[in-house]
């Protein structure tokens, strides 16, 4: 115990997705995903492409998300961001 049960991570690399999907009335819409680089564990979509929207999606990550980091970054960005 102790020693490595401390050591928690608490920030954790995360790969934020920017793409579209169709919305409940079938309509294409911005959004994005996110997903923790340690778990692989991932959240979406989340709507919109501002910053706003990637904070939610990370916040997202880290209410889910079951590895011990208490935030995710956003370390790692692919796709189109339309915003
Ligand atoms: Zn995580």
């Amino acid at each position: 115990m102790g020693r490595f049960k401390k050591a928690k991570k608490t920030k954790a690399p995360a790969t934020v997705l920017f793409t579209s999907e169709k919305n409940d009335e079938g309509k294409r819409q911005n959004c994005v995903y996110a997903q923790c680089h340690l778990s692989g564990y991932s959240v979406g979509p989340i709507w919109g492409h501002k910053d706003a929207s990637v904070k939610r999606a990370l916040a997202t990550l880290t209410e889910e998300c079951d590895c011990p980091a208490r935030f995710h970054q956003n370390k790692e960005q692919q796709g189109m961001r339309r915003a």
